[in-house]
C-alpha cells in the first residue's frame, strides 16, 4: 500500500468543493442500505449486487444494486418495508463470508460501514448468574449490545468487522469466587482465520503466519 504512495510522485491536488444544498440527495438516500463484504478476494461485489436482491426476492425492480469499488456497494429501495424486511434476515453473508450491510448515515470514516450484529450465545456463566446485566457486562467486551435474551443466555451485540472476534473472555464471578473462561457462540458465522480471528481472510492469508514462517517473530514472544 505504502510502496503505492511511494511509486506515484505527481503531487497531491487538494480540489474544493463550495457548499451547496445537498439536502435533496440526503433525503433520497432515507431508503438506501449501504455496506461492504469483509473479504473481496472471495467475495466479488459485481456477483452481490445481482444476486441479494433474488435472494430477498425483491428482484422485481423494487431495489437496485450499485457496486461503489474498494468492497462497498449500495442498494436503494422504493418502500421503506422491504428495507425492514431486509433488516429482518441478518446477519449477512454473502459467498460464505461475512458482509456488513448497514442504513445509511452520513458518515465520512474511511472503513464505513464494518458494523456486522451477531446473536452470540454466551456459555459457561453458572446458571443462577444468569442476568440480563451479567451478559449484557459481557456482551459490551465484544461489542455494542443491542439486545439481551437472558432465558437463552444471548447477547444481540453490533461488532466491528475489521477487528478480530473475540471467542473467548475470563471472567471473574465475585459473588461466587469463581474464575471462568466464558465462551462465546456466534450464529450465523462463516468465513474467518483461525489464527488471528479476523473476518477479512482465510488463515492461508493470514499476515501472522506468514511472519511465523518468515522467522519475524519478536524475541519477546518466544
Ligand atoms: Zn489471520
Amino acid at each position: 500500500m505504502s510502496e503505492i504512495g511511494r511509486r506515484n510522485a505527481a503531487p497531491v491536488l487538494r480540489i474544493r468543493v463550495p457548499w451547496f444544498d445537498n439536502s435533496d440527495i440526503i433525503r433520497s438516500l432515507g431508503k438506501t442500505l449501504i455496506g461492504r463484504v469483509m473479504n473481496p478476494e472471495m467475495q466479488n461485489v459485481g456477483s452481490l449486487v445481482t444476486l441479494m436482491p433474488k435472494i430477498w426476492k425483491l428482484d422485481d425492480d423494487r431495489v437496485t444494486g450499485s457496486d461503489l469499488g474498494l468492497g462497498r456497494f449500495r442498494f436503494d429501495f422504493k418502500r421503506e418495508e422491504d428495507i425492514f424486511q431486509v433488516l429482518e434476515t441478518e446477519t449477512f453473508t454473502f459467498n460464505e463470508w461475512m458482509v456488513s450491510i448497514v442504513r445509511w448515515e452520513p458518515v465520512v470514516r474511511r472503513d464505513y460501514p464494518s458494523e456486522i450484529n451477531f446473536w452470540v450465545r454466551i456459555v459457561g456463566v453458572p446458571e443462577d448468574l444468569w442476568e440480563d446485566r451479567i451478559f449484557r457486562r459481557i456482551g459490551d467486551e465484544i461489542g455494542t449490545v443491542r439486545e439481551v435474551d437472558e432465558v437463552n443466555a444471548m447477547v444481540k451485540v453490533s461488532i466491528d468487522g475489521t477487528k478480530p472476534l473475540c471467542f473467548e473472555i475470563p471472567v471473574r464471578f465475585e459473588i461466587e469466587e469463581v474464575d471462568v473462561i466464558v465462551k462465546m457462540e456466534y450464529e450465523k458465522l462463516f468465513g474467518y482465520c483461525e489464527t488471528c480471528f479476523s473476518l477479512r481472510h482465510d488463515k492461508d492469508s493470514c499476515p501472522e503466519s506468514d511472519s511465523c514462517e518468515d522467522g519475524e517473530e519478536e524475541d519477546d514472544l518466544n
